[in-house]
């Protein structure tokens, strides 16, 4: 038997001599078997290309070590099935449970059913596999240490036992029994003639065990490495470390190939001098570039446009070429974005996790409603979701706008149980009987009237609450399949369920492709497993570890660019290989102890140290693939915008070749035929002020790049100016014939404009609505109703309103009564504080009375909740510089004295905005105007005060109208001539479509619509 090793540096010949091994023996014997075993698939593409263009590949089997293993257990007629990760995962969670029972897991026994425990021990004990640790010798090694260890221990060796027990094997302990046979049994490849193993670094002692048994068996074993007659540098360490345990295993001839590379000189001086020292810096000759940018984002841009100009420009075919990165996380979004803007096809050596695929992920979702009790959000998001048909059960995606309503109106946080409440008080209220009986306003207008402390949501009543209810229904119930059943039960159950829904024509391809295969292992590990019924949580537990366990491609992308891992770079060879992530931290990465398996546990089990790994060789064996162009990249810039480092192995390479690096900046001016894609094009292009004439398309993403500039440019200016900074002077039209002169105003939506007219713009002209997720408990709305309600009660039925025993009678009647049907009436659910807050707001309510009787001294209740300009009373006529204004309002209270003059008092749940500034900034107009109403509209006499009643407080606001004082002018009659100019002005700004966003003193508004994306907002009250 005999047994070579050809060593070489990079691209100096050793696949090629594999490649000539094999085709000279085929040549010389074409019925001969032969083997060529590689690292992985890429590899394996790659070797077969390389022999068919030598003179063919037939009769040559070409693949993994895996694909040996296979061979071997197919000759012995021995099969096992191969445990997939979602099988694993389940005989570790038997196994854990089994331990737990018996009262051997403590260290790990709260942690034994978190995905990732399972993640760790899938990953440690293939660790172990590869590195030929028996379960015993893990536990020899694991004694007197720490009890962590100990029981990582017992868990392998429990771990391994039951894969024993049911005749199955793991990828790694496949090798172990295809090993085991082979040595028993070495007839079994006594046809071969030669096996040839290449693209290896480095190999794992199962790797040398069966390195040893195939010298051993085949007549000619050739290995080929990286390295040079002297291995003494720091970059062939893993080489050195595999040809020493080569040369003392196999006794091998060792051929050291000629050094001479066909590499430019550039790359050959990196590949001799890396990490060497010596020699001075050299030109790279355009061979190599060192780019440094602000962020990972363009990172992905620059490499992939880097190489688009070597695909398009010097014809490299996209195969060709590679991006390498040891942060794939990091990086991956990015170079996706990239690739799909520059037209790139991108073929990633990993996956994405299929629980994050979006229909899986949706999916997920709706699985888990049961067992959250239907919570608000997620219903709606399921109703709503695009990959679910749910007419089977009667739900359209336009029924999410109803059910969020619903939700809204009746407080519905979650829970079957107020779903139907919610519904049920909905069914209760036929639309036309609802509006008549609401104690909430019945009408947008009166809603609008009645201010921001009371206002209508639009519901669905009666029958298409009924129609709601009854569809939700069907889902909830479609979705509660039982208490228990079979792990096969439930996924047949879940397999009809995505009939139901059509998820199978709605979900795509890769994803649904890859959910299948998770089904049917989930399937399969069920069925190994054998496990009693298992209730629903179970199921659904088990189904999301399986899909996060999962891997997909988003694309079968056959050909292109290829995108891998750091490590995955040794062995294959590309015209351009692109390098990211050189920055410190991210490569070399910052070392860490194992958790789990300690140092020196490692080296006596003979496993790779944590701690000093060979990350040199990495980077050199990766920095070594590029035949003609190399590109290193790295972010200058951290998260924070604080300078980051470049990492020493960045440091290397720069040292020798100074006059590659170049710095992209944000603010450069960039060659436009460097563009990669039109919108690239047309970004630098405007940034340079020039325009693309040529293009048509580009023509028009110009002029509309060009209108984002404006729009921006307007709001980044101090001053709001600009149609589209509050001035779309284009709707004047528009507005002045929908607020003309027939117009009625409330005084709400007066001071809405007043206090910002950008925020009267969105709430009226654009009839937004800021919708609030609701909580368990009232909102400032329905307090609002409630206490407006209860005062008008109180002092309507009292036997003598100025009477305060006969007022605090009536109120206590009052309260009781609002109090009881509160929840019903205003449809929102009590929260556990319900009695509590009943008892508080009684509290309040009786010293508001108290304290309201101190203050009317002389004063009687004369009329209440007055309405002018609504419900058929006439509005407010109001001269002002604007014309005509009518206006419409209620009033809370009208008070009479002796003399038949007039008091308004307008109730106010809070005490912001109640003073007499606030009537000069136009923040408060309603008192003045509640003053003329009762004057002018509904003719009850001669108003001389009003005030503010603050409820809560127990007091009048600090503006009193008879005190008002305001330039040089005082009493009521100033009052109402500072109100007269700000509804000229309002209704003057908003016929006029001036709208500028002006925050309001102290601040926006959480409730204005447009707080969620106003440019300009400022938090406040
Ligand atoms: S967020 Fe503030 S500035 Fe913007 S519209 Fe609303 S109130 Fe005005």
């Amino acid at each position: 038997m005999s047994v070579k090793i050809l060593i070489a540096p990079p691209a100096s010949g050793k696949t090629q001599s594999a490649v000539d091994y094999v085709y000279q023996t085929l040549k010389q014997r074409p019925l001969a078997p032969v083997w060529v075993i590689l690292p992985d698939r890429e590899h394996t593409a790659v070797f077969q290309r390389r022999l068919a263009a030598a003179g063919g590949a037939m009769g040559a089997q070409i693949g993994t070590l895996g694909d040996l293993y296979h061979e071997i257990l197919e000759r012995a007629g021995q099969a096992y099935p191969l445990a997939s990760n979602t099988v694993i995962n389940t005989l570790l969670r038997s196994v854990l449970e089994t331990l737990d029972q018996q009262g051997d897991l403590q260290h790990y026994s709260s942690i034994r059913s978190k995905p990732g425990f399972l993640q760790v021990l899938r990953d440690r004990f293939a660790e172990l596999k590869r590195g030929l640790v028996l379960p015993e010798a893990f536990e020899q090694a694991s004694q007197e240490k720490t009890p962590g260890l100990a029981e990582m221990a017992r868990i392998y060796r429990a771990y391994q036992e039951k894969l024993h027990a049911i005749g199955w094997a793991d990828r790694e302990g496949l090798s172990w029994l295809a090993l085991e046979t082979l040595q028993t049994t070495p007839a079994l490849l006594k046809d071969w003639q030669l096996a040839v193993v290449d693209g290896f670094v480095d190999f794992t002692p199962t790797q040398h065990r069966a390195l040893r048994l195939l010298a051993e068996t085949v007549p000619e074993l050739v290995i080929t490495l990286p390295g040079e007659r002297d291995m003494e540098r720091q970059v062939h360490r893993r080489s050195q470390r595999a040809l020493e345990a080569l040369s003392s295993r196999l006794d091998p001839q060792i051929d050291y190939l000629g050094a001479q590379t066909r590499l430019p000189e550039a790359l050959s001086h990196l590949e001799r001098r890396l990490f060497a020292g010596g020699q001075g810096p050299v030109s790279s000759n355009d061979h190599i570039h060192l780019l440094e940018v602000r962020s990972a984002a363009e990172e992905a841009r620059e490499a992939l446009r880097w190489l688009k100009a070597l695909i398009v420009r010097e014809r490299i075919p996209p195969e060709q070429c590679a991006i390498f990165t040891q942060e794939p996380d990091l990086h991956y979004r990015f170079l996706r974005e990239a690739a799909d803007e520059f037209g790139m096809p991108l073929r990633f050596t990993w996956g994405e996790i299929l629980a994050q695929s979006p229909p899986v992920a949706a999916l997920i979702g709706l699985l888990e409603l049961p067992t959250q009790d239907f919570p608000r959000r997620e219903i709606l998001d399921a109703v709503r979701c695009p990959y679910f048909e749910l007419e089977t059960v009667g739900l359209k995606p336009r029924d999410a706008a109803l059910l969020e309503l619903v939700s809204l109106n009746g407080q519905v946080t979650g829970g079957q149980a107020q779903w139907r409440a919610a519904l049920e008080n909905l069914i209760a209220m036929p639309a036309k009987t609802a509006s008549e009986s609401s104690p909430l306003p019945a009408t947008q207008e009166e809603s609008d009237t009645l201010g921001e402390d009371r206002s209508l949501p639009e519901l669905p009543q009666g029958e298409q609450a009924q129609r709601l209810a009854n569809s939700l229904f069907k889902l909830i119930l479609t979705l509660q399949a039982g208490p228990q059943r079979s792990m096969q039960a439930w996924i047949a159950w879940l397999v009809e369920l995505l009939e139901q829904i059509h998820f199978v024509e709605r979900c795509e391809n890769q994803a649904w492709d890859a959910l299948q295969e998770a089904l049917r292992e989930l399937m399969m590990s069920a069925m190994i497993s054998a496990t009693d019924a298992v209730p629903y949580g179970a199921f659904v537990l088990a189904f999301r570890s399986a899909m996060e366990g999962c891997s997909y491609k988003p694309e079968k992308e056959a050909h292109g660019v290829l995108a891998g891992r750091l490590v995955e770079a040794q062995g294959l060879r590309f015209q351009a290989v692109a390098i990211l992530g050189l920055s410190e931290g991210i490569f070399p990465v910052v070392e860490k102890a194992d958790p789990f398996i300690d140092e020196a546990t490692r080296a006596e089990l003979g496993l790779e140290a944590q701690i000093g790994r060979d990350q040199a060789g990495i980077y050199y064996q990766a920095l070594t693939r590029s035949d003609a162009h190399l590109l290193l990249t790295r972010p200058y810039l951290a998260e924070g915008g604080e300078a980051w480092e470049a990492s020493h192995y960045w440091r290397a390479v720069a040292s020798l070749f100074p006059d590659s690096i170049q710095r992209v900046r944000g603010e450069e001016i960039r060659l436009l035929e460097n563009a990669a894609s039109p919108q690239e094009a047309l970004f630098w292009s405007v940034r340079q002020e020039r325009r693309p004439q040529s293009d048509e398309s580009l023509m028009k993403r110009a002029a509309f790049v060009e209108h984002g500039r404006q729009v921006l440019q307007a709001r980044l200016a101090d001053e709001c100016q600009g149609p589209y900074e509050g001035f779309p002077t284009a709707l004047q039209g528009e507005l002045s014939r929908r607020f003309s002169s027939d117009h009625v105003w409330s005084a709400s939506r007066l001071e809405s404009y007043a206090s910002c007219p950008q925020r009267f713009y969105v709430d009226n002209a654009l009839v937004l609505e800021a919708k609030q997720a609701p909580e368990l408990g009232f909102n400032a709305l329905q307090l609002g109703s409630m206490l407006h309600s209860i005062l008008e009660q109180t002092y309507r039925r009292a036997r003598d309103p100025r009477d305060i025993e006969s007022v605090k009678a009536s109120l206590s009647q009052a309260m009781t009564e609002e109090f009881t049907q509160a929840p019903q009436r205003y449809g929102f659910r009590p929260s556990p504080l319900w009695e509590a807050e009943r008892a508080e707001l009684s509290r309040r309510l009786v010293r508001c009375v108290e304290n309201l009787a101190a203050e009317s001294a002389g004063w009687t209740p004369v009329a209440f909740e007055q309405a002018f300009g609504i419900r058929g009373a006439p509005p407010l006529r109001m001269d002002t510089g604007a014309g005509v204004v009518l206006v419409r309002g209620f009033i809370d209270r009208v008070d009479r004295n002796a003399d038949g003059e007039l008091r308004v008092v307008d109730y106010k749940t809070g005490g912001s905005h109640l003073s007499k500034n606030d009537l000069i900034a136009g923040y408060r107009l309603q008192l003045p105007l509640y003053a003329l109403g009762a004057r002018q509209a509904l003719a009850l006499g001669e108003p001389v005060e009003g005030l503010y009643w603050n409820i809560s407080a127990g007091e009048a606001g600090t503006l009193k109208l008879s005190k008002f004082e305001h330039q040089e002018r005082s009493g009521i009659e100033a009052a109402i001539q500072t109100v007269n100019d700000h509804v000229a002005r309002i209704v003057n700004g908003v016929r006029a479509a001036q709208f500028p966003p002006l925050p309001p003193k102290g601040g926006c508004p959480s409730y204005c619509p447009a707080a969620a994306w106003c440019w300009r907002y400022e938090p406040g009250f």
